[in-house]
């Protein structure tokens, strides 16, 4: 941004802020002493995710480090200055993994069909290794609620799974810890500080792969639910963080089968009293009728 933020800016930055902040206490997604790998693609939801941890790290409680770190992935016309510019500019130290998964994937997976689940394993697999190998504790993405919500419906709909994305995750190996800041942001909050910020974005598909058809129509499916309920999307989300298992119908994490009620013979005097005088004022009222 050249001139001086506008007051909604700044009110924007704020609410982020505010919401990058809480997320982090909620789940303890930093500690003292974290060496923080912010993964940047060029996409407006990791150069936000950047631009908040900096702010925050400025006043933040604890210490500590931020790494940006992107991955090259060798795609065709991947303008491969822009990252190292604008991280030059900001002073943060970074790094460029070059690995050209690229060729990789056109080469397994045959013409027509999605490369986007090989592609993001590869891409997975050079983000963990540098992570192990340069003492990172903490690996950040730039994940949001929308992006969470919608992978909800995903399991649910394709996989028949009660399923989303954590804000916090072991990864499966156990080796390293995955957090997503972002994970109370609203997307359109996300577009708007981009466009207010002016990030230098890079185009997402130079890869030419199709855009995911079934994450495509939830996104239409949620805009449209939300365009006639507003709220709905934060309430959706909300209903994430308020899960009560023994209304759902899952034997492997709510004991269904040890359910018992209680006999009566197990009542305490007490109770037996409390039990008796109800009946009686039943047997009054229906008396009364
Ligand atoms: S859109 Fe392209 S770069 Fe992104 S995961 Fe899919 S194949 Fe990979």
């Amino acid at each position: 941004m050249t001139s001086q933020p506008s007051r909604t800016f700044k009110r924007l930055q704020a609410h982020l802020r505010g919401l990058v902040g809480k997320a982090i206490e909620d789940y303890r997604m930093i500690a003292e002493g974290d060496r923080v790998m912010v993964c940047l693609s060029g996409g407006k939801d990791s150069y936000t995710l950047l631009d908040i941890l900096l702010s925050l790290q400025r006043s933040a409680p604890v210490r500590f480090e931020l790494v940006a770190v992107n991955l090259d992935q060798k795609q065709p016309g991947f303008p491969a200055h822009v990252l190292p510019e604008y991280l030059e500019s900001l002073g943060v130290p970074y790094h460029i993994i070059e690995q050209d998964t690229y060729s990789v994937v056109k080469r397994v997976i045959p013409e027509g069909r999605t490369m986007c689940g090989l592609c993001s394993r590869l891409r997975r697999g050079a983000l963990y290794r540098f992570a192990a190998e340069n003492g990172i504790t903490k690996i950040a993405l730039g994940h949001h609620r929308d992006d969470i919500v919608e992978t909800l419906f995903l399991n649910m709909f394709f996989g028949g799974k009660l399923k989303a994305m954590a804000p916090k995750l072991l990864s499966e190996d156990g080796r390293h810890v995955v957090i997503r800041p972002l994970a109370y942001v609203a997307e359109r909050d996300i577009a708007r500080y981009a466009r207010g910020r002016g990030f230098p974005i890079i185009p997402c598909r130079l890869c030419g792969s199709q855009e995911n058809l079934q994450r495509a129509a939830i996104k239409k499916m949620l805009a449209e639910w939300e365009r006639q309920y507003p709220g709905r999307t934060q309430s959706i989300f909300s209903a994430l963080r308020n899960v009560e298992l023994a209304h759902l119908a899952d034997p492997r994490v709510f004991d269904f089968a040890g359910l018992e009620a209680r006999r009566i013979g197990a009542m305490t005097e007490a109770e037996e009293d409390a039990l008796a005088e109800s009946m009686g004022s039943a047997d009054e009222a229906v008396v009364a009728g």
